[in-house]
């Protein structure tokens, strides 16, 4: 049975990947330094008998060595991520976005083993035609704006990955995250979809950043794993760029009433202008749709979760974190 390394398999995404590929009778390892992933994420396949857990940082050569030696495939999810949290260590974000992937695609050529590399929408930048399309430019901000150095570091992982296939046939297949959500996820970092439910279950003010009227699709977290999964077994996939996300757009002041109303709250939605949200000259994007026919045509994956039904598992998943005096 396959084996699979899941780099960042502690986080949000990696642990419903994990969960996922068990379910499916893999053997999986997790590698996480614990920087952004938790151990509670964890707690549904804990004592599973086909999962290992090692908390480390994937820079560390020899760990990593062993690891990819011993499994079959790789799913690099590891990687400093969060808007705010991109924006208060950049240094950290850069180091390990490109140094991580970097001893990533290095071992996994020295053991010749596949690996699927998480990438980003971020990498659209301030792409102006809608869909983003894989083979669209690239259209990044100043590099005095810190946020940008999120995509630029994805992009240079894309770079490699694409260079080990082409110069030593390594097989490679990256995927392009957009707005990804779903419960575990924490607000702390600066996704949006947790904090405005965590606000509005406290009965906070949601604060809504500029004037709300930007646009995202928010994917449910079970319907990513499912594509990510499915395009690590399709051969067809090898030496491509996928988007995946969901293609149910809402303004983020939409968002708030939402979440309000499913959560039953009375919060007060309040704008909040950019420059005090992050830091001054912060850019945002206005739109950000992913481009779904490719993913389509190779994998017949589609999203299927409709956004209410995300809010509703988030607000469920919530609840019972705070009941239990988590989160
Ligand atoms: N946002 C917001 N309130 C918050 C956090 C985020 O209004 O507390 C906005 C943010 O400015 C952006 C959108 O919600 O326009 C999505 O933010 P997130 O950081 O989740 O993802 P992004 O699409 O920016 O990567």
């Amino acid at each position: 049975m396959t084996h699979a390394l899941i780099t960042g398999g502690a986080g949000f995404i990696g642990s419903h990947l994990a969960e996922r590929l068990l379910a499916h009778g893999y053997h999986v390892t997790i590698i996480d330094n614990l920087s952004t992933g938790r151990i509670a994420n964890l707690a549904a396949i804990e004592q599973h008998p086909k999962l290992r857990i090692a908390i480390e940082d994937i820079r560390n050569t020899n760990v990593m060595d062993r690891l990819v030696s011993e499994c079959d495939v790789i799913f690099h999810l590891a990687a400093a991520v969060g808007v705010q949290r991109i924006i208060s260590e950049p240094i950290e974000t850069i180091e390990t976005n490109i140094g991580g992937t970097e001893v990533v695609l290095k071992t996994a050529r020295r053991y010749r083993k596949k690996v699927l590399i998480a990438s980003t929408s971020e990498v659209y930048g301030k792409g102006i035609r809608f869909p983003f399309q894989e083979d669209d430019d690239s259209v990044l901000g100043s590099t005095a704006r810190s946020r940008w150095s999120y995509a630029a570091s994805k992009m240079v992982d894309e770079f490699l990955a694409l260079a080990y296939l082409k110069e030593t046939g390594l097989p490679v297949v990256i995927f392009r995250l957009f707005n990804t959500v779903g419960p575990r996820q924490s607000g702390q970092y600066g996704m949006v979809v947790p904090r405005f439910v965590r606000w509005a279950i406290e009965g906070e003010p949601i604060m809504v950043y500029g004037d709300g009227q930007q646009q995202r699709c928010f994917g449910n977290v079970i319907d990513v794993v499912k594509a990510i999964h499915l395009l690590s077994e399709a051969p067809g996939a090898v030496g491509q760029v996928f988007n995946i996300g969901s293609s149910e757009e809402v303004t983020i002041q939409q968002l708030a009433e939402r979440v309000r109303e499913r959560a039953g709250s009375r919060s007060e939605i309040k704008l909040i202008p950019y420059d005090e949200a992050y830091e001054a000259g912060f850019e945002d994007f206005r739109r950000r749709v992913p481009a779904l026919g490719k993913i389509k045509a190779v994998v017949q994956w589609e999203p299927t979760t409709p956004l209410n039904d995300t809010i509703d598992q988030i607000i469920a998943y919530q609840r019972e974190e705070k009941q239990h005096g988590g989160n």
